[in-house]
Formats: structure tokens, sequence, C-alpha cells
């Protein structure tokens, strides 16, 4: 299962555009005369390389504008070369495909609301055989890793090979003061599984509102992504589709100057420097492994003493006693009570698994810490 990347393909097309690709433009294509003015304000900020638009707009619910479909894709054509800035539209079935290829859209994404389906994405993955044309794949709407890497796995067996992924946050029922949940472990973990994919993050669709663009904008390019897609509308006031999180070339204009730009390495005397730090940081790893394998042993030796006396794993009042302790004293150490508490509760719950394991399995032989 699973396939292998080339990694040098997936990544080197980007070579020609300069770090962090910038890709801005409206949700949707609303008007022609929209579409021109848009691209010919972000043409004037030099960062901004691609200028993205929604064709057909796929809306949660019925009855809200769902793009111009082929008439919006000639005036992309004009906005392109009239601007000269590279176009992307999401694609979400083959004659969307046909359609970009048949306008020269130079990018096509993957929507989101696509992704999550094996079915589309296959279709679309069929569509563009023989095609030569960078492919972004935004995350699912629900955070299942697998399904979005199978996703890039269908789109790079069809032949394509320029692939990036578009990190877009996502969907969760309850109130937060995103639109959609960032949760960067999983594009880390992306990132982790397929070192050379490409990622971009998309703020706009993260945030929902455009308080919060520059902060997530920071956040994503200290995570090591390698772009930015950021919903720009010359008026957003009157924008028929996220409206609340498009703003103006001049705002963009704003944010990209406000935003720190790192360097993705550090020279020689750099790297040297942080592996020092690092040997220490391994040091400490060492020892707290050490500590957490001892306390795993008595956890043992209590499990056969409960078994043996007959009482229940869970005692509640030693378990309050323990958080209300380790979490005074761990923040007086500094640390946060967030952290504190996911931490105890690892712990724990490991400990009440291995418990349950030593009194219900009848498991007289566990494994004790290898002293030397
Ligand atoms: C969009 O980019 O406008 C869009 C519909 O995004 P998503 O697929 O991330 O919801
Ligand atoms: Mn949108």
């Amino acid at each position: 299962m699973g396939i292998q990347f080339n990694s040098e393909a997936i990544e080197n097309y980007l070579a020609p555009i300069s770090y962090p690709m910038l890709i801005a433009g409206p949700c949707s294509a609303e008007s022609e005369e929209q579409i021109l003015q848009t691209a010919r304000e972000l043409s004037c900020i030099p960062q901004v390389r691609i200028f993205r638009a929604g064709i057909w707009k796929p809306r949660t619910r019925p009855g809200g504008f769902e793009g111009k479909g082929e008439e919006a894709l000639k005036w992309m054509q004009k906005a392109g070369k009239e601007s000269g800035l590279l176009t992307a539209i999401e694609v979400a079935r083959p004659q969307h495909v046909e359609l970009a290829l048949k306008y020269d859209i130079d990018i096509l994404w993957i929507g989101a609301r696509s992704t999550v389906n094996p079915f589309v994405v296959q279709e679309i993955a069929e569509s563009l055989r023989g095609a030569d044309i960078p492919v972004f794949v935004k995350n699912p709407v629900n955070p299942d890793l697998k399904l979005w890497i199978g996703a890039f796995e269908r789109i790079y067996q069809s032949g394509i090979k320029k692939l990036a992924g578009i990190h877009r946050g996502f969907s969760f029922f309850e109130q937060s003061k995103y639109r959609n949940a960032p949760m960067w472990e999983i594009p880390i973990e992306l990132k982790r599984q397929i070192p050379n994919l490409p990622l971009i993050s998309d703020p706009s669709h993260i945030c929902g509102n455009t308080k919060l663009l520059q902060e997530i904008s920071q956040r994503a390019l200290d995570l090591d992504m390698n772009g930015l897609m950021l919903e720009t509308h010359f008026n957003p006031a009157r924008a028929l589709t996220d409206r609340d999180q498009q703003i103006k070339p001049e705002e963009l204009r704003k944010i990209i100057k406000n935003l720190v730009i790192r360097s993705r390495k550090g020279d020689q005397a750099f790297e040297c420097k942080l592996e020092s730090f690092r040997s220490e940081i391994d040091k400490i790893d060492t020892e707290l492994l050490d500590i957490l394998a001892r306390r795993m042993d008595i956890v043992r030796d209590i499990a056969d003493y409960k078994k043996e006396k007959g009482i229940t794993i869970l005692q509640i009042k030693r378990w309050q006693n323990i958080i209300n302790d380790r979490l005074n004293s761990g923040m007086n150490m500094g640390l946060e009570k967030d952290f504190l508490m996911k931490l105890l509760n690892l712990v724990h719950k490991e400990s009440i698994q291995e418990q349950n394991r030593i009194m219900n399995k009848d498991e007289k032989k566990h494994k004790k810490k290898q002293k030397d």
C-alpha cells in the first residue's frame, strides 16, 4: 500500500518561484471587471506570482452563488495575459480539468470537499493523464491525513509530478476563533511522511475573518510552509462568497510587509551551535525516557499488589491529588497548564492500560526495565 514519491520531481518545478510563494485572488470569479481589476492591482505587488479564483463554487448549502463557469475562464485567461500572473483555479470534475486546459490555466487545485471523496479524486486524476500542469491538493475537510495522502497518490499515479499541498484547516463542530481548525500537527506529519512535498497555507479559510490573517500567515511560514494563499478582492464588501475573510490588495501588501521572512536553513556556524543545543536535548530525552521506564516498573508492582488484594485500578482520589500536585509544581517550574494536563493524562492513561493488561490478562511475566 502507498506509493513512493520522487521527491525531486515534486518540488523542483517551484524553483523559479521565489520563496515564499504567494497566491492571491478572489474566492470566486464574479464578473470580468472584478477579475481584471483585482489581477491588475495584485500584479503591482512584486511578491504575488499566482492569481487564484473559484470558477465553480462548492457551496455548503444550496441557493448561493455557484460560480460563473466557462465564461469566467475567459476572464481568467485574459487576466493572466494582461497581468503576467500565473492563474490557478479549483477543479472538481473531469469537465473542469478539460476546460481549464482549454483556457490555458497554469495551476489547478482540488478543493477540500473533493479531497474527501476518493471517487471524485480518481476521476479528476484520470482526466489529468497526459497533462503537464501543477496540481495542488487541499486537505480534506476532516482531519484525515491518510485521505489527503491518498489524493496525492492518485494524482501522482496519473503522471502529474508537480504537486503541492494546501493546508486550509479542518471543520469541527464546536465554536472556536477559527473557521477551520489549523491542527498544525497534521501538515507537520504530512511533511515528515513526504519530505519534499511543497506545502502552502491558506490562512483565509483557516481564519474565516481578516483579523487573524497576519498571525496565521506568520505561523505558517515559521512552520516551514513554502507559501501562502490569501483571498483578495478589489471590493470585499461586495464579494458574493467568503465576504468576511477577503481583503483588498492594499491590505495584502501590508500583511506581506509585516511578515518576518526567516531563512529555512542556517549557515555552518549556526548549524554547529544548534548541534550543541541539540546534544543537550538528546541527553535530557534519554533521562526522561529512563524516568518514564522506572515509573512504569513501579506501576507494574502496584498492579501485582492490587490484583493480589482485589483492589480496583482507578483510585480517583489519588488521581485528583496527582493532578493538583503536579500542576502546582509544574506551573511553578514555568510549564504551561495545558501541556502539563496533556502530559499527565497521557502518563495516567498508559498506567491504567498497563495495570489492566496485568490484572485482567493473567500476565505474570511482565517486562522489567533492563538493568545493566
Ligand atoms: C476556496 O478556495 O475558495 C475554497 C472553496 O476552499 P476550500 O476547498 O478550502 O473550502
Ligand atoms: Mn473561499
